[in-house]
């Protein structure tokens, strides 16, 4: 679990204790916080340190000051990759790429149409990937990496609250459509198909289990490339690619 974050004024972390009175004090009051719980204060400037909480009432909490924390670079959007069994390197790609925007964990699975030289069974490799990636986004958790598992499993066994299947087939719903349903969606699985795409049948199951179908434009990318503009795109309507650096 990730401390609590907070935002103190601006100056209000360069001595050896702070004051939260106002807002951040209620949010203390919110979340029960109590007399030894470390938390995160951040001034908004970019300044952002550990602190330990060593009195709190109504009025006022007093928080003694710590070591300097790394900056929040973690989505609040849970979302889920999944992606079908690719050629070695472009799941390999596809799962560097996907750490680097922001996937909480992706989960591979082989499907129909999966291609017989598919690379199955590198999940050691496929941790090493996002592992690296993570660290050279300075990320703070590195993305669970699942499977090989069955399609049946990944359309059955989620429990994302907005499970989408990213189809290149006429039928496919526009993805801001559904950002307009459902705009507060913290969870998000997103399915990726495999280089021969989905059969009928398997985009049928996935309605009937209460996927949203949807499109990424009119031009048939391949797999590799849909699962980066799918990771891109939900992390830009429902997560944090629009927040400023921190
Ligand atoms: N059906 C094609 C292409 C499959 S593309 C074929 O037979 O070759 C591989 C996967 O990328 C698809 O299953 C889908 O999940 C995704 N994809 C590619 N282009 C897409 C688009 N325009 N919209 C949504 N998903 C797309």
């Amino acid at each position: 679990m990730s401390l609590p974050r907070f935002i103190v004024p601006p100056g209000a972390l360069s001595g050896r204790t702070a004051v939260v009175s106002g807002p951040s004090l209620h949010h203390f009051h919110v979340r029960r916080l109590r007399s030894g719980r470390t938390i995160i204060l951040s001034d908004g400037s970019g300044l952002q340190r550990h602190g330990v909480i060593v009195s709190i009432d109504r009025h006022r909490a007093i928080v003694e000051l710590r070591d300097e924390a790394a900056p929040e670079r973690e989505s609040p959007l849970r979302l889920v990759l999944a992606q079908a069994l690719l050629k070695k390197d472009k799941l390999e790609w596809a799962i560097e790429k996907a750490t680097e925007l922001g996937a909480t964990e992706i989960v591979v699975f082989a499907s129909q149409r999966t291609v017989r030289r598919a690379s199955s069974g590198r999940t050691d490799r496929w941790h090493r990937i996002a592992r690296s990636a993570a660290q050279q986004s300075q990320r703070s958790t590195v993305p669970a990496i699942t499977g090989p598992v069955l399609y049946s499993e990944v359309t059955s066994r989620h429990s994302e609250d907005l499970p989408l299947l990213f189809s290149e087939r006429g039928n496919a719903t526009r993805l801001a459509a559904v950002q307009q349903l459902r705009p507060r969606a913290s969870s998000i699985l997103a399915v990726v198909g495999p280089e021969g795409g989905f059969d009928r049948d398997e985009v049928g199951h996935a309605l009937a289990a209460g996927f949203h179908a949807v499109g990424l434009g009119p031009r048939i990318l391949r797999a590799e490339t849909a699962a980066v503009a799918a990771v891109t795109l939900c992390q830009f309507l429902w997560g944090d690619l629009q927040a400023p650096a921190p």
